[in-house]
């Protein structure tokens, strides 16, 4: 790879989460200092792949929970990165176990945004899947923020939540709005076999309501001031999150630490997710080489997700063929019968298309 193509984004995932969320699956342990020190002595090697990269577009430490490190672990971790210059540095955190020492290391290594976890306000709810933390946690964390001079706050939340009605949606939404955050993730549960909910048997909501809540969700956010950018992300105008935009513009981005993922070239990788492999050899990953047919139909999935949709004159250059030539039937019926939209410069889904894009996606495999 030549320096003119090296990745522009980097994510680094910190695989330790101090309690265990029930509908999660995702790569973590909970927290002990002593394995946390150890992932620590192995990222510090893997991070040697970027002595000499001194500017990216975006960083973006996400779990996990980067802050149930200790402030020791969490300084040694940014100290790792703060050679590098950025316009965006995120992290991920839960919103109960920052204070306001965190919040100053955070600060003084450069970082400029925030991914809080909220998920939902409603005590029970949270109860349910096992979160500790209440809305005056929030409150809090976001003023310490605030205080601090990060101002670029995004908040996580979710929907179709098993037994969750739409009045306790709107609370929750409500809720999240009232903190004025520049960002708002809103995703639909997904009960994953591996996650407590998932040996539990609890199921979401069911369809026709889990699509009344999204279509309400489009709905009222924008009247809030937070435009719809992407299937599940909204943003007051110029806040939205240019570390996620670069994948579903598909660039390349280095993947850091266990349970990451990696695109570099023609190459996909996924990092180790069991922590004593990645321990044992930083350097370990498995990868998939992709060929020019895989890379295509992966750009069109990751930008059908924007609103925008996908620029078909950075498809060509990139690919030196054009989208409709590419896939001339399929994108010609799709847009006959009213699910993609072209103005010439984007192809998109409609609004009927939207809800419906995995299926549009298939057509195309
Ligand atoms: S949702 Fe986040 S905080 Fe909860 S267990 Fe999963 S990674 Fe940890």
């Amino acid at each position: 790879m030549t320096a003119e193509n090296k990745p522009e984004h980097l994510y680094i995932h910190v695989p330790f989460c101090r309690t265990i969320c029930f509908y999660c699956d995702f790569c973590h342990v909970v927290y002990t200092e002593e394995v946390a020190d150890r992932w620590l002595d192995a990222l510090t090697i893997e991070a040697e792949r970027l002595r000499d990269v001194k500017n990216l577009k975006t960083i973006y430490i996400g779990g996990g929970t980067p802050n149930s490190l200790s402030d020791f672990q969490l300084r040694r971790l940014l100290d790792l990165f703060a050679h590098i210059q950025c316009e965006e540095y995120t992290v991920e955190i839960n919103p109960e176990s920052l204070d306001q020492e965190k919040v100053e290391i955070l600060r003084d290594h450069g970082v400029n945004r925030i991914s809080m976890g909220m998920q939902s306000s409603d005590p029970e709810e949270l109860k349910m899947m096992n979160r500790h933390h209440t809305m005056e946690d929030l409150r809090n964390a976001v003023n310490l923020l605030r205080q601090a001079g990060i101002e670029n706050i995004s908040l996580d939340l979710m929907y179709s939540l098993p037994g969750q009605t739409m009045r306790i949606l709107k609370k929750s939404l409500e809720d999240a709005v009232s903190l004025e955050p520049a960002h708002i993730s809103i995703y639909s549960l997904t009960i994953e076999e591996n996650s407590v909910f998932g040996r539990r048997g609890y199921t979401t909501a069911d369809e026709d309501t889990e699509a009344d809540m999204y279509e309400w969700i489009c709905k009222v956010l924008p009247a809030y001031g937070y435009e719809q950018y992407e299937i599940s992300n909204f943003a007051q105008k110029g806040k939205e999150s240019r570390h996620n935009l670069a994948y579903w513009h598909y660039r390349d981005f280095y993947g850091f630490s266990a349970g990451a993922s990696g695109k570099e070239g023609h190459l996909r990788y996924d990092k180790p997710r069991n922590l004593k492999a990645y321990i044992a050899d930083p350097f370990t990953r498995e990868e998939i080489p992709l060929t020019r047919e895989e890379e295509r139909f992966e750009h069109w999935m990751m930008s059908l997700r924007m609103v925008q949709g996908m620029d078909l004159e950075e498809f060509r250059e990139r690919y030196g063929i054009s989208f409709t030539e590419c896939y001339p039937e399929i994108t010609h019926s799709l847009i006959q019968r009213g699910l993609l939209e072209c103005d010439g410069k984007y192809l998109r889904c409609t609004k009927q298309g939207y809800p419906i894009m995995n299926e549009i996606l298939e057509e195309y495999l």
